[in-house]
């Protein structure tokens, strides 16, 4: 593969703020590599960070969820990761130390030394951090896994939010088989906790959305979810009781900003349960989080963020076997330079457009 001098990049230079720029292809060592972008997946994250609201560096490349080919790479790069010029690997979003304690204890997503592509100013080095971009660096601390070609790269894509879902809503919990699961929000996470959590073989799975979500709940129920709650018309706690029977074993909440389900999850869970939060409130307080409640069903309540490789492991084998109709919640794929519209339509900001999983997938 030759490599051109230069890559398209789309530059977060502030908030709300992102433009297309070229910038230069550095020459890699025997550590490093450069990946050729096939696709990016784009999350609530991508909307909170052009937003201004995670204040991560700017000026900035944005792209946290990247597929691609490898281009180029070092000899002990290649010796270390496995693979080679034109293998196709998806790339964890964490590129963290692998030395320090909280690293060596398996927690790598928690290392205190970490950086987090697409979060590094656009002035360290070469700038090619993030995917949006043709081409992007590949550190030597980073974490790849391969994945077969044939795949589509919006569905290959698709490895990140299911790894979430692995992690979230069957590792993190211990779902087991027989289990009866409540997945609080029908984004591409929630449903990627759907599929994950029939994959591992819960016997009941319930997902809670709003009216404005009523496809998304269509999508849940091709995904396996045996009832979908409309709370805003219909009685989500006496549902989720007859549902379960007395209570849900697992509640996974992967729902942004909104409190309400952190207070409703204590209602929903059977006593011994878990509950897994997943969805950053932006720090407001809890109304009405009554923690009796944890003491007296003795409730577990897990924090959950980011992914790590058994979640994507999973993730990538389920895609690879192409059992699960995951075309169903991929919805767009937007070219490079409509980064701002693939983010806005996520958010519901195109009126008469909404996207559950999309992608941005550069052109050459
Ligand atoms: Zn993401
Ligand atoms: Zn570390």
């Amino acid at each position: 593969m030759t490599l051109p001098k230069k890559t398209l990049a789309m530059v977060q230079t502030g908030p709300l703020k992102i433009e297309p720029r070229e910038l230069e292809i550095p020459q890699i060592d025997a550590d490093s590599a450069i990946l050729k972008i096939e696709a990016c997946g784009i999350c609530g994250s991508d909307y909170e960070q052009f937003e201004g609201k995670l204040a991560t560096p700017m000026p900035a490349v944005p792209g946290h969820e990247p597929l691609g080919t490898i281009a180029a790479i070092g000899d002990n790069a290649a010796k270390r990761w496995g693979v080679d010029v034109g293998d196709r690997v998806a790339v964890e979003t964490m590129i963290a130390c692998h030395c320090c304690s909280i690293c060596l204890s398996g927690s790598y997503h928690l290392c205190g030394s970490r950086r987090i592509y697409s979060y590094i100013p656009l002035k360290d080095q070469h700038g090619m951090w993030g995917a949006y971009a043709q081409y992007m660096f590949l550190d030597p601390n980073s974490v790849l896994h391969k994945v077969n070609k044939d795949i589509p790269a919006e569905i290959a894509v698709i490895f990140n939010p299911l790894g979430a879902g692995f992690r979230w809503a069957v590792e993190i919990p211990e779902t087991k088989p027989g289990d009866t699961v409540v997945i609080m929000g029908p984004g591409q996470r929630g449903l990627s906790s759907v599929i994950a959590c029939k994959a591992a073989g819960a016997k009941t799975i319930i997902v809670t959305g709003l009216e404005a979500d009523a496809k998304k709940l269509e999508v849940a129920k091709i995904f396996g979810a045996h009832h979908t709650i409309d709370v805003q018309n219909e009685n989500a706690s006496a549902k989720i009781q007859q549902y379960s029977n007395g209570g849900a074993d697992v509640v996974v909440d992967v729902t942004s900003y909104a409190t309400e389900p952190v207070r409703e999850a204590l209602g929903y869970v059977r006593p011994g349960g878990t509950i897994v939060l997943a969805g950053v409130k932006g720090f407001k307080p809890v109304e009405g989080f009554i923690s009796d409640w944890i003491v007296l069903k003795e409730i577990t309540i897990k924090g959950a963020i980011g992914v790590t490789t058994s979640g994507y492991k999973n993730a990538i084998d389920l895609i690879e076997k192409g059992e699960v109709p995951l075309h169903k919640m991929h919805t767009h794929n937007f070219k490079l330079t409509e980064a701002e519209l693939a983010i806005k339509t996520l958010a519901r900001q195109v009126e008469g457009d909404e996207s559950i999983h999309s992608c941005l997938i550069p052109e050459f």
